[in-house]
């Protein structure tokens, strides 16, 4: 579970302060989905670089499983990552190395032996649907495709949560379709808290089982996908 506690971003200081975030609050429980949707601009990019650790928030926490993250030293930062795999609009994945390839590269930097890794990577790949495609480099793979090569490489060292940065934006609706289904899976069968960040709200319809609305780096309202399609 991660929860986002009062959290505040400011960038600059002074008159020319800018206020991206301003005091969020929300909780992605074990095994959901939980979507923050918004206009450009709204500081969905910031939020998913404060969540993903590689920005510090101005105030306020990024809590996983109870540990205040955004407290730590660099240096139990670098280890406190691995619970957190993202994946974002653009794969990511290096041109010159095969899916397999791909997805072992967080296991070889933290030292898994060749064979625990190949195990590992086999396993990875099944699970994202791409066992006949693990010898692939990523120009002869659909978008859709690298995408879930960039799911297996963000569950490589076993996260707790998973951090969806615009994932499907620029995708065709089918292969939003076949991620969408794959994080629902991964949701039920790895107990994940998904913290999905988009500007596209019927994607949003799709798979969230909560959404929160940000905007002006304000969440304006929140609730369970349930309701809003009960109440639109
Ligand atoms: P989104 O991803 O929703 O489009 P961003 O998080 O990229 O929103 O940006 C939100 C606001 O924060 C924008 O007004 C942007 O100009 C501002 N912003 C983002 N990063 C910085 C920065 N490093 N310094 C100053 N302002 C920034
Ligand atoms: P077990 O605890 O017996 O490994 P799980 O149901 O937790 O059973 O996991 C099933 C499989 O999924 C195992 O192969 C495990 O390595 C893998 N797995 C579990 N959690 C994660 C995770 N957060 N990310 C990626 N793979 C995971």
């Amino acid at each position: 579970m991660i929860s986002i506690e009062r959290l505040t971003k400011v960038y600059g200081s002074g008159p020319s302060a800018t206020v991206v975030l301003d005091g969020l609050d929300f909780r992605v429980g074990t095994g959901e989905i939980f979507a923050v949707v918004g206009p450009s601009g709204a500081g969905k990019s910031t939020l998913a670089q404060c969540v993903n650790l590689l920005e510090r928030p101005t105030s306020g926490s990024v809590v996983v499983n109870g540990e205040n993250l955004s407290q730590l030293s660099e240096r139990r930062l670098r280890v406190a990552r691995r619970r957190i795999g993202t994946i974002f609009q653009s794969d990511g994945l290096y041109g010159r190395r095969t899916a397999a390839q791909n997805v072992a590269l967080p296991l070889e930097y933290l030292g898994v032996t060749p064979a625990e890794s190949r195990t590992r990577v086999a396993e990875l790949l099944d699970r994202v649907g791409l066992s006949s495609r693990a010898a692939h480099y990523p120009h002869q793979l659909s978008g859709g495709q690298r995408q879930r090569v960039g799911i297996a490489r963000a569950l490589a060292l076993r996260p707790s949560v998973l951090l969806s940065d615009e994932a499907t934006s620029g995708l065709d609706p089918e292969s939003t379709a076949s991620i969408v289904r794959l994080l629902k899976e991964l949701r039920d069968d790895l107990d994940l808290s998904i913290l999905f960040i988009t500007h596209e709200m019927d994607t949003v319809l799709q798979v969230a089982d909560s959404v929160a609305r940000l905007e002006h780096g304000r969440i304006t309202e929140s609730g369970r996908i349930v309701d809003l399609l009960r109440n639109p």
